[in-house]
């Protein structure tokens, strides 16, 4: 069949080709200057990332993922800990638990494909040390709710915010709420750099001097003298360079992705086999940033192949599996049955900054194609 439009799901070049001028210019400057590794230009992006999430301390690392392992590992999670996390999330937040030494424990999903905190105490132990919600999708969970199971507990908080800067609850910012938090620039995300790139943020003064030295081979950030095991995990000084750069415009990105759900609830919000994202400002408690725009979808797998069909690319989460469902492998033997039932109709639309309103149009005339309505 010959599609009259083609939205992909995401179009990597037009990261790059969007502004490649300016790109070119901000890599030409740190080139010249010869400054690689743990320069200006790093300082500066985690002085101004602190600044717009309100953390209190951004430090860059190499990606979220050991950006997370990290964090817990400042914070203190020894051998053992057993760390709740949503089985609704990239195995990325399991591995993080796994080799900070923890012992990652699925719990379930709620209706806004959150952490549950309804469901959260059954899986409480007396070896339990943390609850890791994921702010999934750029949506901050109902923190709380978490809080206050955390505080019964006497348990921390960490969060994996990957996809989540910028989205608010409460009017505070995704990765503000723990101990620690890990922020992602992998390239599809709300804020993505030219390869790998990652941050930590914390409020406490202990736990930042053992990030700086954890990411750095153990260096202090006062004496520059190993004073602990550490890794190589720093934020390249070029990404944090075009990250600068980006974090410019970054208000407008969000703005835009806000702007995109509004269409899509516009468009599909009265079709009955489908449930969508709450829509952008229908809830006071929570600003979110729609790093994706994941619904759920009657006879899912029928509508992704028709909108491939007809030029549209989606995309299911995770390769369509939880990550309690990688089983044995890892370690797993729970069954979360709310979560299982979820993922056999999420299904993510297009959401990124390639596509026009005309694009997300098409994309919801032929879902609406699809369900007759
Ligand atoms: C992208 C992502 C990660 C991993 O980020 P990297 O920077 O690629 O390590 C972790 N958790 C979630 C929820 C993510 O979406």
């Amino acid at each position: 069949m010959h599609a009259p439009r083609k939205v992909p799901f995401f179009n990597y070049p037009h990261i790059f080709t969007h502004d490649e001028k300016g790109f070119l210019e901000v890599i030409t400057g740190v080139g010249r200057r010869g400054a690689f590794i743990m320069q200006k230009d790093l300082s500066d992006f985690e002085k101004r990332l602190a600044a717009f999430t309100g953390a209190r301390y951004a430090l860059g690392v190499a990606n979220a993922t050991d950006g997370l392992q990290m964090a817990l590992m400042a914070g203190g999670i020894k051998a053992g800990d057993e760390v709740l996390f949503c089985s609704h999330t990239m195995i990325a937040t399991a591995s993080a638990i796994h080799f900070a030494g923890g012992v990652p424990v699925p719990v379930e999903t709620g209706p806004d494909h959150l952490m549950d905190p309804t469901k959260l105490e059954r899986h409480i132990t007396p070896r339990t040390r943390a609850i890791m919600p994921t702010q999934l999708n750029g949506r901050v969970a109902n923190m709380d709710a978490i809080q206050a199971i955390a505080d019964k507990h006497g348990l921390q908080v960490y969060e994996d915010a990957a996809q989540a800067l910028g989205a608010k609850y409460k009017g505070r910012c995704a990765g503000t709420f723990g101990v620690g938090a890990c922020i992602s620039f992998y390239p599809a995300k709300v804020l993505g750099c030219l390869g790998d790139g990652g941050a930590v943020l914390c409020n406490d003064d202990a736990v930042y001097q053992k990030l700086y030295m954890l990411r750095d081979h153990g260096r202090s950030e006062q004496t520059g003298e190993v004073e602990m095991w550490g890794f190589n995990s720093r934020l390249d000084n070029l990404q944090a360079a075009l990250l600068n750069y980006q974090l410019d415009h970054f208000p407008q990105v969000i703005e835009r992705r806000r702007q995109v759900a509004r269409i899509y609830q516009e468009r599909l919000g009265s079709l009955k086999q489908l449930v969508l994202p709450p829509a952008p400002g229908s809830e006071p408690d929570h600003f979110d940033v729609f790093q994706n725009y994941e619904i759920e979808a009657e006879r899912r797998d029928e509508l992704k192949r028709f909108l491939a069909d007809r030029g549209v690319g989606t995309l299911i989460q995770w390769g369509g599996k939880a990550v309690h469902q990688f089983g044995a492998a890892l370690g797993f033997d729970q069954s979360l049955p709310v979560t299982e039932r979820m993922f056999k109709s999420m299904i993510m639309l297009p959401m990124n900054m390639s596509q026009t309103d005309d694009d997300v149009a098409y994309v919801c005339d032929c879902i609406r194609e699809f369900y007759h309505a």
